[in-house]
């Protein structure tokens, strides 16, 4: 593997910063400092460090992705794109998959890992790990919704869900309102709306967690998350 991709995958940074650290001198491989992108490394024989730190290579991927629209968060689909698409021929040598679903017309913040321990953790209903979205609501979107969404409100299933937190940010005939969740039912958030009347038209998740979705990131595009943002999740 190239050594940018190598270090980048290890979460020192885009393979632009990579650049940078390799122009600095930081990055030595077997002893010897390295500052040429394209020289190639054993990921399991050789020595790499970066700034005297040796660097451990781990078998684990951890993507953070701004998903557009369109694409489903699936490993594969019949029809459709997935978020797998999306990714570089290197992440996808790790197969990674979607922590949880976003729906098709959902954008924002997805995390990626091959890291299945992580990943049952981070939706295990027992962690109850806050998820925050950013929704346009057909209807004026009231306090009164609020209330009922600190209650709990009862889905078309039956279901009643846990509090969850509303915050109105524009209450007009299409609202934009601000909701955390600590669950993840199908389609939950659309369908807490439809049980006080009202039509999620646009939802996109901003945060899971203690990480958030990197302004940095284009609509498609995803990073490898750092080493602390990753102890971070644990
Ligand atoms: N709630 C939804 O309704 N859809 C999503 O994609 C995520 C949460």
């Amino acid at each position: 593997m190239r050594l940018d991709k190598y270090l980048s995958n290890m979460g020192h940074g885009s393979r632009k910063e990579v650049k940078v650290l390799l122009k600095s001198k930081a990055v030595e491989v077997n002893g010897e400092i390295v500052r040429d992108p394209k020289v190639h490394v054993n990921e399991h024989a050789d020595l790499v460090s970066v700034g005297g730190e040796a660097v451990t290579y781990t078998e684990f991927i951890y993507l953070l992705m701004n998903k557009p629209q369109g694409v489903i968060s699936a490993t594969e689909d019949k029809y459709d794109k997935t978020v797998i698409d999306l990714l570089g021929e290197d992440e996808q040598h790790f197969e990674p998959f979607p922590v949880g679903r976003l729906d098709k017309d959902t954008e924002g913040f997805l995390l990626l890992t091959n890291d299945g321990k992580l990943a049952h953790e981070l939706l295990s209903p027992k962690k109850h790990v806050d998820k925050t979205y950013f929704a346009h609501v057909e209807g004026v979107v009231t306090e009164e919704d609020a209330e009922a969404f600190k209650k709990g409100v009862v889905l078309d299933d039956g279901y009643e869900t846990k509090p969850a937190s509303l915050s109105i940010l524009e209450s007009a005939a299409v609202s934009k309102i601000e909701l955390t969740i600590t669950e993840g039912k199908f389609h939950q958030v659309k369908r807490m709306f439809e049980s006080v009347g009202k039509r999620v038209v646009y939802l996109k998740r901003l945060s899971m967690g203690p990480l958030s979705l990197d302004p940095e990131l284009e609509l498609g595009e995803y990073r490898h998350l750092t080493e602390e943002e990753v102890a971070s999740l644990k």
